[in-house]
């Protein structure tokens, strides 16, 4: 299980992390430093990512100065149409488009983050028929809202992309089994595990809380925070010693806590029936992250690792959380057990071309 450090709110200096006075490397634009020295000692690691980063981008570019002489030479074409009529010419930028977003994602900066969301929403925003690009940058963003800690917007996203009551879906009914079949449709593999990663982080968060007003602002989905602050957290705990405080705070927040986990319940059956070894993927990725057969097309467990395992990795307690929660429930590692989930539905999530 490794934790990593949470993408710092700021651009830092790739050597000494400092954050004021830096300029970005010219080339992939997404490392930053804060001088000469500095950009030199890290241009032996740095290279091999940067040449490949400033490579897609050209391609990217040039994928779009394609589009837009298209655009100039159809003046009449409104764009909607245009990418009715002009289908590979617009999947051919998207295609590269997602080939960006994946390579300055590599370079771990909060910039690369942004620019890869800022590319991953262009791709959803212009993909019309919902071809593999399109799908594969929509599996994308929620984790990427996660990592910048933009919780709000990763539960509208996950909101707006399924289809049906997002916290519905994927009940249980008592005896745990899925009350309607799972269908990837609904939501897929890596939204499912984002819903799970959030409400973990809800959780973990709730009892460092001092009061309702921590959660003010964007940081949690409206439907959450309201009910937070119904438990008027502020109130119960203005009289007493600080630690009093601290259980009363806690007691109070019992209620939600035991729902959360019980949506976190449902939510790992769910995912279970996308992907029986996402549970177990996520708690032990260098194990799965080397089974991609080589020219063939990326196994779905890689591909939803890949697409949503550093969201969890820089959530500062979150495996843990997780795993606490497996063994609660007597499952450990979230493991699949024979009874539940559809063994060979992994195969039908997603189609690589
Ligand atoms: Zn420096
Ligand atoms: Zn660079």
């Amino acid at each position: 299980m490794t934790t990593v450090a949470p993408l710092p709110d700021k651009d830092q200096c790739a050597i000494c992390k400092t954050e004021t006075g830096l300029n970005s490397c010219k080339s992939c634009l997404v490392v930053f430093y804060c001088g000469r020295d500095h950009q030199k000692e890290d241009w032996p690691t740095h290279k091999r990512f940067c040449k490949r980063t400033k490579m897609t981008r050209e391609t990217n570019w040039r994928a779009l100065e394609h589009l837009k002489q298209l655009l100039e030479e159809n003046p009449n074409d409104n764009p909607r149409d245009f990418f009715a009529s002009h289908p590979d010419d617009v999947n051919a930028y998207l295609h590269v488009r997602y080939i960006y977003a994946r390579a300055i994602l590599r370079l771990g900066t909060r910039s690369g983050v942004e620019g890869a969301l800022e590319s991953c929403l262009e791709i959803v925003g212009m993909d019309r028929n919902n071809e593999q690009n399109g799908q594969d940058a929509r599996d994308h963003v929620p984790t990427l809202f996660l990592r910048l800690g933009r919780n709000k917007e990763c539960y509208d996203f996950l909101k707006e992309n399924c289809v049906g009551d997002l916290e519905e879906i994927y009940a249980c009914d008592e005896n745990g089994a899925l009350r309607q079949p799972a269908d990837a449709e609904k939501l897929s593999l890596a939204h499912a595990a984002m819903l799970s990663l959030l409400k973990v982080r809800i959780l973990i968060d709730l009892p460092h809380l001092q009061s309702a007003d921590d959660f003010v602002g964007d940081k949690l989905p409206t439907e959450l925070s309201d009910q937070i602050r119904s438990y008027d957290i502020g109130a119960a705990t203005k009289i007493d010693a600080a630690r009093m405080k601290a259980i009363e705070k806690h007691e109070d927040l019992v209620p939600l806590m035991k729902k959360l986990k019980a949506e976190l319940k449902d939510l790992r059956v769910y995912v279970n029936a996308l992907n029986k070894d996402y549970w177990a993927a996520i708690l032990d990725p260098e194990k799965y992250k080397n089974m991609q057969p080589m020219y063939q097309p990326e196994l779905p467990i890689v591909q939803a690792l890949s697409q949503t395992y550093d969201a969890w990795a820089e959530t500062p307690e979150a495996l843990a959380c997780w795993k606490g929660l497996c063994e609660d429930w007597g499952v450990e590692g979230g493991v699949a057990d024979a009874a539940e989930g559809a063994a060979d539905a992994s195969d039908e999530w997603v189609d690589v071309d």
